[in-house]
């Protein structure tokens, strides 16, 4: 026998939402302000009580689509206002030191905000304490899923103890590894790609300078493109900056010496030495191995009406257009909305999740692919300044019908796939245009010359 609507509303679900990185923190909020019973399970300690890990992004650029979920949730203003740094445009460092500012949104000035990823998720689980419907439960490892039942089976990492779950939804956001998505995996009909790209990263940092000040100017994403590598710096709060040098693995391993080291950020990154200082610079970089990026697709996203997948567990993406995280928060701001449109009718709610949303994280991913080439290449090309400049100026004139691509993607919601297909359009009418500019320009000069 199927719910009432009525049945439902008065019905709280009791939801299990394994992973609490961000997004997984951010969905055990949105249902937990609902009303419904969250328990979170989370691999690690609480976050709250460690410190920083090295390895992992440790600051994310934080774009609107993020903003709105941690605006439904509460959080917004303390994040944006007592802890993000405004990132107005990037900064392109040239091989030569010289620098030059490409702003993101030249007419209204909107920015990105460097955020600490370890802050973040703090926060939102402290937010979470204000629920006395949601309860946390650290060091807890999804070993064993029976998603058709809800069933969930977690290793207690400290006592080895095993836990038995029962709930009537579970939500995996245990990130590009899911062990959600595993279990999904055996379902019939379920499609799954992976693919590495061959670069692979590493994390260095500058110090905050002498004075205790930001040692670059903070309100920039600094970027050195090289061509088939890069090195990009977001601020963090306490002046310092991290640095991610992108690059394929083959070249890193020819980086085996101190001296080779030095020689190889003399050539390309030499500006950046004396902010790093060579000690500093030789310890960082030795005392890490560079992390792979690695890009996910799969579909369908859900069990029947009992599991979900949301976040890098449904759609890891390579971090080059800073969307991951604001895209998996961007799931959760959708899913919150289908559950008012659908009053809490699981089965039809996960159905349009899965349908609809697929479109949109598969158009991101790729342009995220895109845009690595995009940064540590064509934006050192004139032909890619003169169509920003294009853009910005149509856009100023029409500011409701040529939204360009970053612009849309970084600074709207509008969906991901029609962001793609207005660029789409705009291509074709640039070409178009140009087209004409040629053929009149070619008339006007055999009209001269035959006059
Ligand atoms: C170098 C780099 C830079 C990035 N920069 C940006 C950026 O600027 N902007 C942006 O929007 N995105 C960025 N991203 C992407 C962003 O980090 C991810 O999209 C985001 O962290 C996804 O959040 P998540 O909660 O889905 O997964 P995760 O953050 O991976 O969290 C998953 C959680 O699940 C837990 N877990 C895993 N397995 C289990 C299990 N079996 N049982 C229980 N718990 C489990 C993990 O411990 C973890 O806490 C970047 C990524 C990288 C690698």
């Amino acid at each position: 026998m199927t719910d009432t609507v009525t049945d439902r509303k008065t019905k709280k679900l009791n939801v299990a939402i394994v992973g609490g990185g961000l997004v997984g923190s951010l969905e055990a909020l949105y249902l937990a302000k609902k009303g419904h019973r969250v328990s979170l399970y989370e691999y690690r300690e609480d976050i709250r009580k460690t410190p920083q890990v090295r390895g992992r992004s440790i600051n994310l650029a934080l774009s609107v689509r993020g903003r709105q979920a941690l605006r439904d949730v509460g959080v917004e203003d303390h994040i944006i206002n007592h802890h993000g740094i405004p990132m107005r445009g990037r900064m392109i460092h040239r091989p030569d030191g010289s620098t030059y500012e490409i702003p993101y949104d030249s007419r209204t000035n909107q920015c990105i905000y460097s955020v600490g990823r370890n802050y973040l998720n703090s926060i939102l689980l402290k937010e979470s304490e204000k629920y006395i419907n949601m309860e946390r439960h650290f060091n807890h490892k999804l070993s064993e899923a029976d998603l058709s039942k809800g069933s969930l089976t977690f290793l207690k990492t400290e006592t080895y103890e095993k836990v038995q779950v029962t709930a009537d939804l579970v939500v995996g956001a245990d990130g590009a590894f899911s062990a959600v998505r595993k279990a999904l995996m055996k379902k019939p009909l379920f499609d799954f790609s992976q693919q590495y790209i061959e670069h692979g990263y590493l994390e260095l940092f500058i110090p905050p300078g002498d004075d205790d000040g930001f040692q670059m100017p903070p309100n920039y994403l600094h970027i050195w493109p090289r061509g088939n590598f890069m090195m990009i710096a977001l601020p963090n709060q306490d002046c310092s900056w991290t640095v991610t040098l992108f690059m394929p693995f083959k070249n890193f391993a020819l980086i085996d010496t101190e001296e080779k080291l030095l020689t190889f950020f003399e050539k390309h990154f030499k500006d950046s030495i004396s902010l790093f200082g060579e000690k500093r610079l030789i310890k960082d970089f030795f005392s890490t191995k560079p992390s792979p990026l690695v890009a996910i697709k799969c579909r369908p996203y859900h069990v029947s009406d009992k599991a979900l997948i949301i976040g890098d567990a449904a759609h890891a993406v390579v971090p080059f257009y800073g969307q991951g995280m604001n895209a998996g928060f961007e799931d959760c701001t959708i899913l919150d909305q289908l559950f008012t449109k659908h009053d809490d009718d699981l089965a039809r709610i996960l159905a349009e999740f899965s349908e609809t949303r697929w479109r949109d994280t598969f158009a991101i991913s790729d342009l995220a692919m895109y845009n690595y080439i995009e940064m540590r290449d064509l934006v050192t090309r004139p032909s890619y300044r003169l169509r920003k400049k294009i853009d910005d100026f149509l856009f100023w004139l029409m500011p409701e019908l040529w939204v360009p691509l970053y612009n849309s993607v970084t600074f709207s919601t509008m969906p991901y796939s029609q962001c793609v297909k207005n660029r789409q359009w705009q291509d074709k009418v640039l070409r178009i245009a140009m087209m004409l500019f040629i053929f009149v320009l070619v008339c006007v000069v055999i009209a001269m010359k035959m006059s």
